[in-house]
């Protein structure tokens, strides 16, 4: 159990594409799923990716539960995905504020789409396999963005739409994201 470094924005990792996790290498992923539980909770975020912690695998966590701070975020179920695949489920899409434990005090306002399925395992080899909207599918499609080296300032249309959150605060228009992801 372990608070592990989270690599910023700049870093070439970041950037680059991480591999499957494969079926003999489940057994050894127990420590790093914990140690990134750790990073997260120390974080106050509501997902990390693994190669946000310098691991090339393709394994997310999640998790949110519902804050006074923000009555209007979902609450979102802890969850461990791996080798995860998405798909759209409709054309719909949505544009929020987002922000990222490698891009510290900022946010970025990024359309996704709205509703997804997402498919994986936990890191017992249970299938994982939901259908969800809103909260719920953006932190997903964030978290798996970083497992093909994609950071959510990639997806910002408009970098007026981007800035520090304490600037950011000072606008009408803008409805923070309730955490880093
Ligand atoms: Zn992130």
């Amino acid at each position: 159990m372990a608070v592990k470094n989270v690599l910023r924005i700049g870093d070439p990792i970041l950037n680059m594409l991480s591999e499957p996790v494969t079926e003999s290498e489940y057994k050894n992923i127990h420590t790093v799923v914990e140690d990134m539980f750790d990073t997260m909770r120390h974080l106050q975020g509501a997902g990390l990716a693994a190669p946000q912690i310098g691991i090339m695998k393709r394994l997310v966590i999640f998790g949110f539960e519902s804050n006074p701070r923000y009555p209007d975020a979902e609450s979102v179920p802890e969850t461990v995905l791996i080798n995860p695949v998405i798909e759209p489920l409709d054309s719909s899409t949505d544009q929020e504020w987002e922000g990222c434990l490698s891009i510290p005090g900022m946010r970025g306002l990024v359309e996704r789409p709205n509703r997804i399925r997402y498919r994986g395992t936990d890191q017992h080899g249970n299938i994982i396999d939901r259908e969800v909207d809103g909260f719920h599918a953006r932190v997903v499609q964030h978290e798996c963005d970083h497992l093909d080296g994609i950071l959510y300032v990639q997806r910002i249309k408009d970098m007026r739409d981007f800035g520090f959150t304490e600037e950011l605060d000072q606008s009408l228009q803008y409805n923070p994201a309730p955490c880093d992801t």
